[in-house]
């Protein structure tokens, strides 16, 4: 059986970024001002348990678009279960996604984004590729308006432990 490799996303995924943009301070140079302690606060709560026992199943990775030090302070209190080499961060994520679909070729690829549009990318690199969008909220991202059918919806980290144990059933 091939091996999975699942691909979370930060912002509106495992981090409640709406939250956090409202509450923390911008400083005079423009950059957020946040330490790692204050960040915890705005992962959300399922997090920490879901990555662990994905980990146990499954390659854990980060697929992140942002400023690559703010995404890595965002990580910080579970940046110990990802390993370097599967965490992709960048100021524009869907121009990585054909290099990163190829180098996990071999491997059953999961991917986890409240944003249909890089879902929909993904799919249309590879159709073998499994998409799972997540509502936080039951809502969507409000920033998305592309219309896309993923593999699975869900509305929580939970959700996606469960749903990667069915892929794996299939697989
Ligand atoms: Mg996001």
């Amino acid at each position: 059986m091939k091996q999975k490799i699942v691909l979370l996303d930060i912002d509106r995924t495992i981090i409640d970024t709406d939250r956090l943009k409202e509450e923390v301070k911008v400083g005079q140079t423009g950059k957020l001002v946040f330490s790692k302690k204050n960040l915890k606060k705005y992962m959300y709560g399922d997090v920490e348990q879901a990555v662990l026992q994905l980990s146990k199943i499954a390659v854990i990775g980060i697929f992140s678009q942002g400023i690559d030090e703010f995404q890595r302070a965002k990580l910080s209190t579970i940046e110990h279960l990802f390993k370097k080499e599967h965490v992709y961060i960048d100021l524009e994520k869907i121009p990585l996604l054909p290099n990163v679909i190829e180098k996990y070729k071999d491997r059953i690829i999961i991917i986890v984004d409240d944003s249909s549009e890089v879902l929909k990318t993904a799919k249309k690199i590879n159709p073998s590729v499994f998409t799972i969008v997540i509502k936080r909220n039951g809502k969507d991202s409000r920033r998305d308006r592309v219309v896309f059918t993923p593999d699975f919806v869900v509305q929580s980290m939970k959700e996606v432990v469960t749903m990667v144990k069915k892929i794996d059933e299939k697989a």
